[in-house]
């Protein structure tokens, strides 16, 4: 009767740990974000807007994690506008261990093509953002075999988070033969599977 109690207790404390799997108690929690949305486009191209093929990346990105050792969590599942600073704020609030936002890229020149990694600049030389850049920056590059554009720095909305904070532009919207690359949904699998392996990369999984 004792030991039937013990067995009891052993499998009623353990259940919070086999609900989530062996490797992560609690999981880490990435936020993915996907740039513009509702009244504000992105870049538009020959019809092709930003917001809606970085919202097919960043949903690509949130099934490949799957059940894989960190949690996505999007701050726009939809087609709609969320203020800047709502979004790094929310990924505070979640407990996100890093914040990535995912952009289309335009250019007047239309040879201009290739992937870029972008952190605020304000953050300092070792800010982890660099780390995550450069992280990201090649796991797309060998997933994708697109241009490597490097790691670049500007003022960007991240300055209103500590979190390590990169915008990743993902390709360029006004080279036509990118552009045809990013209609593709394969294309667009890779790109997704290049982030997330660079997150992975990132945080030593
Ligand atoms: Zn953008």
């Amino acid at each position: 009767m004792k030991r039937r109690w013990f067995l009891l207790l052993v499998w009623f404390l353990s259940f919070p740990f086999l609900a989530v799997g062996p490797q992560q108690f609690p999981p880490l929690v990435v936020v993915v974000d996907a740039g513009h949305g509702g009244e504000d486009p992105g870049a538009v191209v020959a019809g092709v807007k930003e917001k809606d093929l970085v919202l097919d990346i960043v949903l690509r990105i949130f099934e490949l994690a799957g059940e894989g050792p960190v949690e996505v969590i999007l701050t726009r599942a939809t087609d709609r506008y969320v203020d800047l600073k709502d979004r790094v704020k929310f990924a505070e609030e979640v407990g996100a261990v890093l914040y990535l936002s995912v952009h289309v890229n335009y250019s007047s020149s239309t040879y201009v093509r290739g992937i870029e990694v972008w952190v605020d600049n304000t953050r300092k030389p070792d800010d982890p953002s660099w780390k995550l850049a450069g992280s990201v920056l090649r796991a797309l590059v060998a997933e994708t075999g697109a241009r490597d554009r490097g790691v670049r720095s500007q003022k960007l909305y991240m300055r209103h988070t500590k979190l390590p904070a990169v915008l990743v532009e993902v390709g360029y919207l006004s080279n036509p033969a990118e552009r045809r690359l990013l209609l593709d949904t394969s294309y667009r699998d890779r790109v997704a599977k290049g982030i997330l392996q660079g997150i992975y990369d990132f945080l030593g999984l």
